[in-house]
């Protein structure tokens, strides 16, 4: 019988525990062409919490999150945004790397619905445990699957939202940023997605006034 996340997932479980664990799932087809899951990552009392697509390929081997290109786009994103990975849990919406062979190359696949759906209990258990104060989808999927099915992240990007699971914002995944086609366009979405993340950073900075008011 097929081990998922139903078998995996007990309600005394901390972070660390699910981050154990989820290297026994089988929820769905995706373990078997990956190295290993990647889990989230970051304080389990971080106020934010940032949610991208799938590990990557340098994800994937290394077995952390956004550790590969785009990833360090995000870090340095978030470092002149004002965002301090202390106060950043990082995860994805699918724990497996879903890949296609080119050549001797592993190319990044979308996952699908099936996916998606299936690795969904990951994703509820870290919410349920982190409670962040905000939640920022990065990208189309984790849009998708967090606020609405026919989210828009070109039209309503950087803007905080109340959300399902409290404050949310959606904004462009920074791998989007590495395949802009020139230097000023690169140059244009990095001031637009610091931009988005700055909007996180002022609300923690009014949070933070009004508890030491
Ligand atoms: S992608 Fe998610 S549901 Fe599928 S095997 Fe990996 S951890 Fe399990």
């Amino acid at each position: 019988m097929t081990t998922g996340p139903q078998d995996l997932i007990h309600p005394d479980d901390t972070l660390a525990d699910l981050a154990a664990a989820v290297h026994d799932c089988r929820g769905c087809g995706l373990w078997s062409d990956a190295t290993q899951a990647v889990f989230g990552e970051g304080p389990p009392k971080a106020p934010v919490m940032l949610v991208g697509e799938q590990p990557g390929d340098v994800e994937d081997r290394r077995g952390h999150p956004f550790v590969g290109p785009a990833g360090l786009m995000l870090r340095s994103c978030m470092a002149e945004a004002g965002l301090a990975e202390d106060q950043v849990w990082m995860t994805n919406v699918v724990k497996h790397f879903r890949w296609k062979p080119k050549g001797k190359r592993r190319i990044h696949h979308t996952p699908a619905a099936e996916h998606i759906h299936a690795c969904r209990p990951w994703l509820d258990a870290e919410l349920e445990r982190l409670r962040p104060d905000v939640l920022v989808c990065l990208g189309a999927v984790a849009a998708q699957t967090l606020i609405d099915k026919d989210f828009k992240v070109s039209q309503d990007r950087g803007r905080l939202m109340p959300g399902p699971y409290g404050n949310v914002l959606a904004t462009v995944h920074p791998s989007s940023l590495l395949r802009a086609p020139d230097g000023k366009a690169r140059l244009k979405a990095r001031a637009d997605f610091v931009a988005d993340l700055q909007v996180v950073v002022r609300h923690l900075a009014g949070h933070a006034r009004a508890a030491s008011a």
